[in-house]
């Protein structure tokens, strides 16, 4: 069955056309940056880039995973580009940052996963943007030497983030190549690692998971000392990627969030179009004021 549910109301993307927006795109393009917020089509670019919020993507546009989310190509990647550490660090400068957001794609090609190449990239910014506070939202180094979550860790970003996407029954549909175990075990890791580090973590809800699912993943993650969730609603970025199973309601999200915190989580997104990176920034600066 491939009819797809109807996008309800509460799905809604203002069309992004302010001076902030213009802006944020003009010194991305000017430093020669990906953003996820372009790459993955998201629907609060017009939202987050008015405000100079971005999270941007290094290591390349292609990746050596192909998950069924994920509007990402796969592929062999190019070489790592070195001045790129330098042209991030630029750009957070100049849009004057408090909060920055810097992910990638996978790079399996790499023997260290690219782990070298975050944690300059780390150091890059807090040279230039010394009162910026970083977090990294890190692929799973699954097939990295030992000692790469390690160098990433020792770079000492605010927020470790990485992402479990769904619950484990729909990880071969939705995130092959990916183990669930071991993905919670690299967050416990950075806790055990740098117990002062906050991590962080997300779903997306829809792919045909159920509520008891996603309340066991909740479950998982705290036992890994996970500090920060994020829940949102799976879109389809084209016709070719995994179907949506479901549009969750705001009532079940709110009911989601409330659940999370009563599992002890200190930061908890849970809205249709909570990201990963969604309001990070403000959400860790209340923490932070807290
Ligand atoms: Fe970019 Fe994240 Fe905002 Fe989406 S939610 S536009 S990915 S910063
Ligand atoms: Fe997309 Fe990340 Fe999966 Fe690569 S590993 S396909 S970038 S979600």
């Amino acid at each position: 069955d491939q009819v797809q549910p109807k996008k309800p109301d509460w799905i809604r993307v203002k069309a992004p056309v302010s001076e902030g927006y213009k802006r944020t795109r003009d010194i991305m393009k000017e430093n020669r940056l990906t953003t996820v917020c372009e790459e993955a089509g998201c629907p609060n670019v017009g939202e987050c880039w008015s405000q100079g919020h971005a999270t941007m993507m290094i290591m390349g546009e292609i990746c050596t995973r192909g998950c069924s989310f994920c509007n990402i190509s796969t592929g062999r990647p190019n070489a790592l580009d070195v001045f790129e550490p330098g042209r991030v660090a630029h750009a957070v400068q100049k849009l004057d940052l408090n909060h920055v957001v810097i992910t990638s794609v996978d790079r399996d090609d790499l023997d260290d996963g690219g782990a070298e190449h975050f944690a300059q990239t780390i150091r890059a910014i807090r040279h230039r943007s010394p009162n910026s506070t970083i977090e990294v939202l890190t692929p799973d180094f699954l097939k990295s030497k030992p000692g790469s979550l390690e160098a990433v860790v020792e770079a000492r970003p605010d927020v470790f983030n990485h992402n479990l996407e769904t619950v484990p029954g729909l990880y071969p549909s939705v995130r092959p190549g990916a183990r669930y175990f071991h993905s919670l075990r690299l967050l416990q890791r950075v806790k055990e690692l740098d117990p002062s580090m906050f991590t962080k973590s997300g779903i997306m809800v829809g792919l045909g998971e159920d509520r008891q699912g996603v309340l066991q993943v909740m479950d998982d993650m705290r036992a890994a000392d996970i500090d920060f969730m994020t829940i949102g609603q799976y879109l389809q970025p084209t016709p070719k990627h995994h179907r949506v199973d479901r549009f969750v309601t705001p009532e079940e999200f709110a009911g989601y969030e409330k659940a999370a915190f009563g599992k002890g989580f200190l930061m908890v997104s849970a809205t249709p179009l909570t990201r990963s990176s969604y309001h990070a920034g403000d959400d860790f600066a209340r923490l932070r004021a807290a």
